[in-house]
């Protein structure tokens, strides 16, 4: 059998209970053999003034510590600059082998903009894009990505056929949960218990992350 990794990429500021339930469910539902979370290098001027990449990623471990379905993968942050999505793909394509079968999950907000993206056509060659429908999103259904997903559609299970090329749409359940808010609501001085796991809330108040006391 083919062996199947999925990324999940995203700021993860802070990772929340919505984003590991998601991957836990493309996890379970592609029948991957590894789902790899990949927080994403934010620029200095964009970052939360007091939450820095390092501490992003370790309250992505504490997350995954008591999770062994999950992984995460410190790549982008590493290079200390905003990565392209093709950029990763071809390290991970040459770290992993022509084989391995790579799908890549987003959002259908990231989607209907992918046009925009570095060398874009040249994703699926590279790896499965996996879509998740998102409430207020709608599949675009005219443009050059409507084109992309009326060539390469397909059901779930392709992605065990093949290492790269489908186009796969799922729509998961999705708690609603939003990072956004969540720093919010620390900021303004109220629990997030509940929302993250605790080992992250402990971590957030022990190094008084997003205005905590
Ligand atoms: P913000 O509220 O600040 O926009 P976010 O949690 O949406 O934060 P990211 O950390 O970048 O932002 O999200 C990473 C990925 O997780 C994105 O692809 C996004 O579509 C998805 N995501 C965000 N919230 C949820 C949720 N509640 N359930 C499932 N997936 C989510």
């Amino acid at each position: 059998m083919r062996n199947c990794i999925g990324f999940f990429g995203g700021t993860f500021d802070p990772i929340h209970l919505g984003h590991l339930r998601l991957a836990l469910e493309l996890k379970q539902q592609l029948a991957l053999d590894e789902m790899r979370l990949l927080p994403c290098y934010i620029p200095p001027h964009r970052a939360s003034p007091s939450v820095d990449a390092q501490q992003r990623l370790t309250m992505l471990q504490l997350a995954l510590k008591d999770c062994p379905q999950l992984r995460w993968d410190a790549r982008e942050l590493q290079r200390e600059k905003p990565s392209y999505t093709y950029d990763t793909l071809c390290e991970l394509r040459s770290e992993l082998g022509e084989e391995v079968s790579l799908s890549w999950c987003m959002g259908m907000d990231s989607f209907a903009t992918l046009d925009s993206w570095h060398r874009w056509q040249e994703l699926i060659e590279l790896a499965h894009l996996v879509v998740i429908a998102r409430p207020g999103w709608e599949m675009p259904t005219q443009g050059p990505v409507a084109e992309l997903i009326a060539q390469h559609r397909a059901d779930a299970d392709a992605i065990h056929a093949a290492a790269a090329g489908k186009l796969v749409i799922l729509e998961p359940r999705l708690l609603p949960i939003s990072a956004t808010e969540i720093r919010t609501q620390i900021q303004a001085g109220e629990s997030p218990q509940f929302l993250v796991p605790d080992a992250v809330w402990n971590y957030i108040r022990a190094q008084g992350l997003y205005g905590s006391k």
